[in-house]
């Protein structure tokens, strides 16, 4: 019986004979002639195309077969929409583009992109980058959630959507740059990685209580 194939990352699709695949588009950030490859290899192998909730773009309906042509043809890094990892960075426009942006997301959250995609993890991992606390990245529903402030940035842990959803906490306000973002994103994984939780980093927070998480990860003062 066929299945996900990981190491190209392909999905079985419903019909259980073609695969979706879905190259990896750094906070959705594209060009044009990125376009028209992913629409010429889509009109070459009769795929169809979906926009999804990662900012990526899927491809739909590739053969088994095909796959290795298909990769070959976009000449394009695979995403991670599967598997036990960092899936997906979702970064808003922020100080690039919007008028209502505080902080600059975009940069941010393509800086944790390079970081972190596809970082192997005990369960997948989402992070949600925004440039204010309208929080269009969807921060409270993420891993891990940034949000952009007046007075800098705001660290949200522990949300997830899915079957069990949970909003996530607040780890720190009042970061003052990137740089400390970053360092504590850091801090953040590796306690993770080294905690023995295999479920997603909620359950963790949720089992340690968010006060003790914050001490482990940011040391007894709370702050980085
Ligand atoms: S979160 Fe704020 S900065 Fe980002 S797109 Fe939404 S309104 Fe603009």
């Amino acid at each position: 019986m066929k299945k996900d194939i990981l190491e190209k990352g392909a999905i079985l699709q419903r019909d259980r004979e073609t695969y979706a695949i879905a190259p990896h588009i750094p906070g959705g950030f594209t060009d044009t002639a990125t376009l028209r490859k992913i629409c010429d290899v889509a009109d070459t192998y009769g795929l169809s195309v979906k926009l999804t909730s990662a900012q990526r773009i899927g491809l739909f309906g590739v053969k088994e077969e095909e796959l290795d042509a298909v990769w070959a043809d976009l000449n394009q890094d695979q995403g991670a929409p599967i598997g036990l990892c960092v899936r997906s960075v979702r970064i808003c426009p922020g100080t690039t583009q919007c008028k209502r942006a505080v902080q600059d997301s975009t940069g941010l959250g393509l800086k944790l992109d390079s970081i972190y995609h596809a970082m192997r993890l005990p369960n997948k991992m989402k992070m949600g980058i925004s440039g204010c606390l309208l929080s269009c990245s969807e921060c409270a529903v993420k891993d891990i959630g940034v949000l952009g402030t007046n007075r800098g940035w705001r660290i949200m842990v522990g949300g997830n959507a899915g079957p069990r959803p949970r909003i996530g906490e607040q780890l720190v306000d009042n970061v003052a740059d990137q740089e400390q973002v970053l360092d504590i994103v850091s801090r953040i994984v590796e306690f993770y990685k080294s905690s023995g939780e295999e479920g997603r980093l909620g359950r963790l927070v949720e089992k340690m209580g968010i006060e003790a998480f914050r001490a482990a990860v940011l040391g007894e003062a709370g702050q980085p």
